[in-house]
């Protein structure tokens, strides 16, 4: 998923395929709009859907928040991000004193807290950008939907691999030899009557 916005408040209206957010939540400091695509627009209808609470003997009431508890914020969101990211093979809890790794908030064998070690939500941030540019986004696209001001700022979290360098460079060099090849076959055919 690309959600590459900040978390914190967002606001959504029901039938809308983008989100409202305000100047003080969006990354540019200015009220922004981000469109909502594929699995990102599923998962706000789910959260639409979520945000009439209805509590027993008392008048229906509207959730302030796109992600919440009952109509309570999202405590500690750090919290719900490890277990996430641990749950999903991102990321393991680690005891400070026997180095044991788990997905354990409690070390079983010291009984201290342990600590999570992975993912961070900046990461995809980072991921997110480096995608874009990879799929061929133009970067001044990409940096309205990051949220970046600046062309170095947007550059340090678009940092593009080795490997990807490597890749862009076979791409492009065996594009003219497709290309050739391509057209040489057409002409073969052409020349042996078959077209
Ligand atoms: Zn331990």
């Amino acid at each position: 998923m690309e959600t590459v916005s900040r978390t914190g408040r967002a606001a959504t209206r029901k039938g809308d395929d983008v989100i409202y957010l305000r100047a003080e939540n969006s990354k540019t400091r200015k009220p922004d709009t981000m469109p909502l695509e594929g699995e990102l627009l599923e998962i706000i209808e789910r959260r639409r859907a979520a945000a009439v609470l209805q509590a027993e003997g008392a008048a229906p009431r509207f959730a302030e928040f796109v992600f919440h508890y009952d109509g309570n914020p999202v405590g500690d969101f750090r919290k719900a991000w490890a277990t996430a990211c641990v749950a999903a093979g991102l990321g393991k809890m680690i005891c400070p004193r026997c180095s044991g790794e788990g997905s354990a908030r409690t070390c079983e064998k010291c009984g201290i807290p342990t600590r999570y070690r992975g993912k961070i939500f900046h990461d995809f941030r980072r991921t997110a950008s480096r995608n874009m540019i990879s799929a061929g986004v133009p970067q001044a696209v990409a940096m309205r939907i990051t949220g970046h001001r600046t062309d170095s700022m947007f550059r340090r979290y678009a940092i593009v691999n080795e490997d990807q360098k490597r890749e862009a460079l076979a791409k492009t060099q065996k594009y003219p030899i497709h290309r050739h090849a391509r057209l040489q076959h057409r002409t073969e055919l052409k020349v042996g009557g078959l077209t």
